[in-house]
C-alpha cells in the first residue's frame, strides 16, 4: 500500500522547507527522551532550520534582480558523474552564473585564510567551521563537470559567500577572497559588479532556458532513509497517534474518533499526521500489519478504511 499516491514532481526551484527538516522534526518527536542520539538529531534539526532561515532572509533581496535576465534556483542537488553536490542558491544569466553558499551564523565571525577556517565567537566560546571558500570552489568545479557531462554550454562561474545573519560581525585575517563575502543587502551590488565584467552573453536565452530545465530535471533529493543516518532501528521509534492538542500519545480509537486519554480531545483526522510521520521516517509504502502497529489499532478493516480515505 502507498501512503503517497503517485510520484511527486518538482517543477520549480523556489525556496521551500527542505525535506530533511520535516524528517528530522518527525524523528525528534518520535524518539524516546532517553535516547542518547536525540541531542544529535535535535542539533542537526536546528542546523538545517537555521540554514533554511538564512536562505529565506535572502529572498527579499533576490526579488530586485531583473527576472528576465536572471534565473534563481534554491537548493539544487546534482550529480557530477562521481558524486552529488548541493548548491544553496544558483543565480544564472546568459552572461554568467553565481554559486552562492549561505551561512547563517551569529556572533563574531573571523575568516582565517592562513588555516582555511571560519571561526565563530559567541557567548565567550570559539568554534571552528570549514572555510566556505573551499566549499564554493568545489561546487564550481563540480558544476562545471556537470555542465560537461550534460553536454551543456559552459558559462563563466562566480562563487559568493553570503553571511545572512544581519547581526553577525565579520572580520578576516590573511583572507584572499574578502570580495566574495557579502551580506544580503549588498548582494545586488555585488552581482552588478560581476555583470560589468561582461559585454556580451555567453549563451542565448533559449540555451539558458534549456540549462535551467536540465537542472530541474536532474535535481535529485537525498532519499537516504533518515534512520540509517543516525544508526537507529525501527524499534527506536515511538508508535501511536499523537494528540493534536496536548501532544500526548497514544490516542485511542473509540467508535469513529481518536480520543486522547489525557485531555479528552476528540479527532477524526489525527491519524493523518501519524501517517505523514511514517512516510517521512520509513518511506511511502506500508503493509496493513505495519499500519496497525504504527497507529496501534487491531482492526484490519479500520486500517484499510483509514488508508483509503487518506488524501494524496
Ligand atoms: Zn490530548
Amino acid at each position: 500500500m502507498n501512503i503517497v499516491k503517485g510520484e511527486c514532481c518538482y517543477e520549480d526551484k523556489e525556496l521551500e522547507i527542505p525535506v530533511i527538516v520535516h524528517k528530522l522534526q518527525a524523528l525528534s518527536e518520535r524518539m524516546k527522551d532517553s535516547s542518547s542520539k536525540l541531542p544529535h538529531v535535535k542539533s542537526d534539526l536546528s542546523k538545517f532550520l537555521s540554514g533554511y532561515n538564512g536562505e529565506k532572509s535572502l529572498e527579499f533581496h533576490l526579488t530586485f534582480l531583473q527576472n528576465d535576465l536572471y534565473h534563481i534556483l534554491h537548493d539544487v542537488r546534482l550529480h557530477d558523474g562521481e558524486r552529488f553536490f548541493q548548491i544553496d542558491v544558483l543565480i544564472i544569466s546568459p552572461f554568467f552564473a553565481v554559486i552562492a553558499e549561505v551561512k547563517n551564523l551569529s556572533g563574531h565571525i573571523t575568516f582565517d585564510g592562513k588555516f582555511s577556517q571560519l571561526i565563530q565567537t559567541k557567548n565567550g566560546q570559539e568554534r571552528a567551521f570549514p572555510d566556505p571558500l573551499l566549499q564554493v570552489q568545489r561546487q564550481i568545479t563540480q558544476f562545471r563537470a556537470w555542465l560537461k557531462k550534460s553536454s551543456l554550454p559552459q558559462v563563466p562561474l562566480h562563487g559568493m559567500i553570503v553571511m545572512s545573519n544581519p547581526y553577525s560581525v565579520l572580520t578576516s585575517t590573511d583572507y584572499e577572497a574578502d570580495n566574495l563575502i557579502v551580506k544580503p543587502p549588498s548582494l545586488l551590488s555585488s552581482i552588478d559588479t560581476i555583470k560589468k565584467q561582461y559585454d556580451k552573453p555567453f549563451i542565448s536565452q533559449k540555451e539558458l532556458k534549456k540549462l535551467t530545465k536540465q537542472i530541474l530535471i536532474q535535481h535529485e533529493l537525498d532519499e537516504r532513509p533518515i534512520l540509517d543516518r543516525y544508526g537507529l532501528e525501527r524499534t527506536d521509534i515511538i508508535n501511536g497517534v499523537f494528540c493534536p492538542e496536548c501532544k500526548s500519545f497514544p490516542m485511542r480509537r473509540i467508535y469513529k474518533y481518536w480520543t486522547c486519554p489525557r485531555c479528552s480531545c476528540r479527532s477524526t483526522s489525527a491519524h493523518l499526521s501519524a501517517l505523514k510521520d511514517y512516510y517521512l521516517l520509513f518511506g511511502k509504502t506500508i503493509t496493513s500489519k505495519q499500519l496497525r502497529e504504527f497507529l496501534m489499532i487491531d482492526s484490519y478493516q479500520l486500517a484499510t478504511r483509514l488508508l483509503q480515505s487518506t488524501p494524496t
